[in-house]
């Protein structure tokens, strides 16, 4: 375990000057505040001071009523020593992942990492660890005249543009290296200046904290090079949407839980359970794993992102995708897909919803409906109900209602969790929706 004493250590030897307290908002915001070199140690150790408030902010910087998230009251940003990391895209700077905490030393109970610290323990004494990676797709663009220009027009995986951005992309791969995080694949993708970076999976709480890197370094390396990188979910409303799918898969004792040898698509009667409690609370789920107004334009039918409960092997319209297993390490390779997602989100109220899902079909011991093997959308409706497929949310208002209405989530959450994130996120809804399409872009693009 990293003590405070080797991060200082460290932080010498990089020669720093600063070390950042990072955090994400209910809003999805990473925000930080930043200790000196000098009396890092002892800040490391009683955290830095932040009001109250602030998880009651939202993406406007607008904050919102929620009782005891006032001006008056403060928790402390507490690092974790073992996600310091110097990070290689600002000048003389390391970065760590902190839990909110009140003054008594205990959680704050609006922190979402120890949210979602909880959410892996419980699963843990149930039935594993929970292995989660994130596959972050997002937009490349220049600032012209003030608006977002796409770096390319290319096609989708054309080497064109992966030509197109090639040296930005060096320079994201090395950061990424120097931090330590595994990089899986990269390509440029379907929209124009939209590339996909799939990172390695790692337990729940070290691949929301790793979420968080990557994408400030994703955002951090653009800006060294005066472009704009944008992880917003539909970043130009007439270009391909930026899903940030999550894939996860369940161990314990050195073993894939999820992964049944004798099951002909590979997955157990436990990834079954947790896939069906997964769908069970998918619309409110939505509200925490495509949490922003943004979202929704993103998440309609045919355009792969997932616009109906259900599920389906290799099927890419189908939210919960089961993918096929690679040859030669099949039990490795077994995992389950949530498409219904996008980096708008608070990765580890994400992860933690997800994991609250998954336990409650592993605690009912229950069964998912059929697989859906065709796209959804071209189901006769009469069909679709019968078999109980159902449009997701198709804004941000119903998703939120669907989370307040989902009691599992919610319990979860505890109640100053609920509270202060539905209130953030529903003000969010009350601005986007009484705004114009440039205004919900101005608010996305350049947020996340
Ligand atoms: N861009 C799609 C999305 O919004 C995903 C395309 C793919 O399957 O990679 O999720
Ligand atoms: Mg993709």
């Amino acid at each position: 375990m990293a003590s405070a004493q080797d991060v200082v250590e460290k932080a010498r030897e990089a020669d720093l000057r600063l070390v950042r307290f990072l955090w994400c908002g209910n809003d999805g915001t990473v925000r930080a505040k930043a200790s000196a070199v000098g009396g890092l140690e002892g800040r490391i150790e009683s955290g830095i001071g932040l009001t109250v408030a602030m998880q009651a902010m939202n993406g406007l910087d607008h904050l919102q009523p929620v009782e005891g998230m006032g001006p008056v009251g403060e928790i402390r940003l507490v690092p974790d020593p073992e996600t310091f990391r110097v990070l290689p895209y600002a000048p003389r700077t390391g970065g760590m992942l902190v839990d909110l905490m009140q003054l008594s030393g205990e959680p704050a109970p609006q922190c979402p990492r120890s949210f979602l610290k909880r959410m892996a323990t419980r699963l843990e004494e149930r039935a594993g660890v929970l292995e989660v990676a994130f596959e972050n797709e997002f937009s490349l663009a220049r600032v012209e005249d003030g608006a977002f220009v796409p770096v390319d027009s290319s096609l989708c995986f054309s080497t064109i543009g992966l030509t197109a951005s090639q040296e930005y992309v060096d320079a994201l791969v090395d950061a990424l290296e120097r931090q330590e995080i595994g990089l899986e694949q990269y390509y440029a993708e379907l929209g124009h200046g939209q590339q996909e970076l799939s990172t390695a999976h790692a337990p729940a709480v070290r691949a929301a904290d790793e979420q968080v890197l990557v994408r400030e370094t994703i955002r951090g390396v653009a800006s060294g090079f005066g472009l704009v990188a944008s992880l917003a979910p539909k970043p130009w409303p007439e270009n391909a949407g930026n899903g940030g799918h999550i894939h996860f898969s369940l161990w314990k004792d050195g073993k894939n839980v999820f992964h049944d040898p004798a099951a002909e698509d590979g997955l157990s009667a436990t990834a079954r359970s947790f896939v069906a409690g997964i769908l069970r609370h998918l619309p409110g789920l939505c509200g925490l794993t495509a949490p922003s107004f943004n979202s929704y334009h993103r998440i309609v039918p045919q355009y792969w992102a997932g616009a109906f409960t259900c599920w389906g092997h290799d099927n890419r319209e189908a939210p919960v995708r089961v993918p096929s297993l690679f040859w030669g390490s099949e039990e490795a390779s077994t995992n389950v897909e949530l498409k219904a997602a996008d980096a708008s989100c608070n990765p580890y109220l994400a992860v933690g919803g997800l994991i609250a899902a998954g336990l409650d079909g592993l605690e009912r011991e229950l069964e998912p409906p059929e697989p859906v093997e065709v796209d959804p959308a071209t189901i006769p409706e009469d069909e679709r109900a019968r078999r109980r497929i159902y449009r997701l949310p198709a804004t941000q208002e119903r998703a939120l209602d669907a989370l307040y209405d989902d009691d599992v989530l919610t319990v979860a959450f505890g109640p100053t969790l609920s509270t202060s994130y539905l209130a953030v996120r529903r003000s969010e809804w009350e601005a986007y929706s009484a705004g114009d399409e440039t205004f919900e872009q101005q608010g996305h693009f350049s947020k996340y």
